[in-house]
């Protein structure tokens, strides 16, 4: 019944392309349902942009896509009933414009690391339906009245076009499926690339699959579009509740969990780009925080997580980013120098810090809801990058140990009379308990840093203040403890200590205490303790590094102890032993025992209880 009005070969171009399409792009076959539907959707789209400049009549029909999957007759159709094309169109955009197009990214993408290529393979467009059809059939019919067009295009790049029949305007893509592509004749496969890439399209798509029997299989319900044309980022963020926020993160990142709360992005002009970013809820510490940054292209999914437009550590949020003025059509080294996508990053970092200070000077009771769950993201993005560190320092929490949060600025001005640019901190509730209760007796605030990734952050966040400081409690006594008073040094019993320790290096100090129920406290500084974690975070902790009597260990004898002044006039084999029990008792409330410390420690207890 068709008259063949033209066929043509695309001779010399096609003996590039479509070998090439088919090598270089099997790792994401998937897209070219994407580039199909979306083609769709463009198409319906600009009928609408006709119809409302009074370009065109409109309809009444309701503009759709549809994808009909027949695995019976191994065909993949896409149907729209937009714009369609002319003849003089469909060889201009499909046969010319279209094909340069392909081998243009083609061209592009080959000189690319497959890894580190075109995001998304954006730029594709029609031809990557032959990554997965031995013929693709065109039939179209123009919005103006010409008549309708049949193109039919085989494998080997040979075409044929003709007058075709359709009744409405738009346009049908079928795609015969290859044989080594049959995977695609399954309704799960095509259900999931809907989903992924199609989703949140700007038209309704409708997804059916012919039955090989299916004359009283027909549902009654009527079918529901596949999409939400609708997402929610474009509404405008005073509009949308809690529950819209909500509801949108469960579906999109199948998490049931309720997000702590999100960002709602709507730059105008000249970044123009919407999205919403949700602080996911970790159930604990060591839970993969790899959150999943989808980005879209005008509604179109284009990929998860490309770190050239999100900086890598905001990755660990959830979200949905629409870009529709990136330039995706390019490499990704590319994208890293671009100006546009570094200040759409910029802008985003600066909305995520906005937010933190935000919650904390005007939600504070909200914020210290969700600290312990977002500190570690904080702490994070704080060492990976400067600049978020400096806009959100001032809302950064110190938990301390009675359960309380101060920001480090209130924590340094209540402390400031006691001591210095110092924040005192535990590792280890339990561990630490004795040095606790001592602060906790002179009123002295302590914070707990005891997550892994602490030792780090505060090496770095030292880095960057400089004049703050933050010391362990077991590290440094003295400076938060002592009292005023004098102490008087005592050569024999400093030497009996070190006797008694076994530990030449042993510093003995002598101090008036404040608290004078503690005789002797052992205290290792800060920097060789943090250097001794270090070693053991990056497992050199397996060679014996002879940490078991640190190098700069420091007893301080507190002369302000009942003890520690019975001791001094004691003969001297219960004077050594009393010496020797001390100290044991200063390891054990500064770290676990060894075996043989251990073993040590408990025959010096059965010789004190020999003495009662
Ligand atoms: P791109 O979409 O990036 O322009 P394509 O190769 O996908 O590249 O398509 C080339 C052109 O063919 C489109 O710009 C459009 O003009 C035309 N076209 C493709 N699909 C359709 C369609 N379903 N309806 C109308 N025009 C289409």
């Amino acid at each position: 019944m068709d008259k063949t009005i033209k066929s043509g070969g695309i001779s010399v171009q096609t003996e590039h392309i479509f070998p090439v399409i088919k090598k270089w792009l099997y790792s994401e076959k998937d897209i070219f349902l994407r580039e199909i539907v979306s083609n769709a959707s463009d198409a319906i789209t600009k009928l609408k942009r006709l119809a409302s400049l009074g370009q065109y009549d409109g309809d009444e029909m309701p503009y759709r896509v549809d994808v009909i999957l027949d695995p019976v007759a191994k065909t993949l159709t896409v149907s729209d009933n937009g714009i369609g094309m002319t003849e003089e169109e469909l060889d201009r955009y499909i046969c010319q414009i279209a094909l340069s197009g392909a081998l243009e990214f083609v061209e592009k993408y080959e000189g690319e690391n497959k890894n580190n290529g075109i995001i998304g393979h954006f730029g594709l467009g029609f031809y990557s339906s032959f990554m997965v059809s031995d013929t693709v059939e065109v039939i179209t019919k123009s919005y103006t009245n010409a008549p309708a067009i049949h193109w039919v295009c085989g494998p080997d790049g040979e075409y044929q076009t003709s007058l075709g029949e359709r009744a409405e305007h738009g346009t049908t893509v079928i795609m015969h499926i290859s044989e080594e592509e049959s995977a695609y004749l399954n309704k799960g496969k095509i259900t999931e690339i809907l989903e992924k890439y199609c989703t949140f399209m700007p038209v309704e798509i409708y997804f059916t699959c012919e039955e090989a029997d299916d004359t009283d299989k027909k549902e009654d319900t009527p079918p529901t579009p596949v999409n939400d044309t609708t997402p929610l980022w474009l509404k405008n963020p005073s509009d949308c509740t809690a529950e819209e926020y909500k509801e949108f993160y469960h579906k999109v990142f199948h998490d049931f969990r309720d997000p702590l709360f999100w960002i709602h992005i709507n730059a105008d002009y000249p970044l123009n780009f919407r999205g919403i970013l949700y602080f996911p809820k970790l159930t604990n510490e060591y839970e993969s925080i790899e959150g999943q940054v989808k980005l879209y292209y005008n509604q179109v999914f284009v990929a998860d997580n490309i770190k050239e437009v999100i900086p890598e550590y905001l990755l660990m949020l959830k979200g949905a980013l629409d870009c529709p003025e990136l330039p995706l059509n390019v490499s990704r080294s590319y994208l890293q120098n671009n100006t546009y996508v570094s200040k759409v990053s910029a802008h985003i970092v600066k909305k995520v810090a906005d937010k933190l200070n935000s919650l904390c000077n005007t939600a504070r009771e909200e914020y210290e809801g969700v600290w312990n769950d977002i500190r570690t993201f904080v702490e994070y993005a704080c060492m990976r990058d400067r600049k978020f560190y400096d806009r959100v320092k001032d809302s950064f929490l110190l938990e301390l140990t009675d359960g309380s949060f101060v920001t480090t600025a209130d924590y340094l001005e209540k402390a400031k009379e006691k001591h210095e640019n110092t924040v005192y901190y535990t590792s280890d509730k339990a561990a630490q308990a004795q040095y606790i209760s001592m602060f906790e007796a002179q009123e002295l605030s302590v914070a707990v840093f005891d997550k892994q990734l602490d030792v780090q952050f505060l090496s770095i966040v030292e880095s960057y203040t400089e004049n703050v400081k933050y010391v362990r409690i077991d590290a440094d006594i003295a400076g938060a403890l002592k009292s005023d008073e004098a102490a008087a040094e005592d050569k024999t019993l400093a030497d009996l200590f070190v006797a008694v320790s076994g530990n030449e290096k042993l510093k003995v100090v002598f101090s008036a205490l404040k608290d004078e129920s503690v005789p002797v406290l052992l205290t290792i500084s800060e920097e060789s303790r943090r250097m001794e974690e270090m070693m053991k975070m990056y497992s050199m902790g397996g060679l014996n590094m002879g940490f078991n009597y640190p190098v700069d260990a420091t007893l301080t004898v507190n002369t302000a102890s009942p003890l520690v002044a019975k001791l001094g006039g004691m003969e001297s084999e219960k004077q050594k032993l009393t010496a020797e029990y001390l100290y044991r008792l200063a390891l054990l409330s500064q770290r676990k025992l060894t075996a043989q410390e251990l073993q040590e420690f408990l025959s010096s207890s059965y010789s004190i209880l020999d003495l009662l």
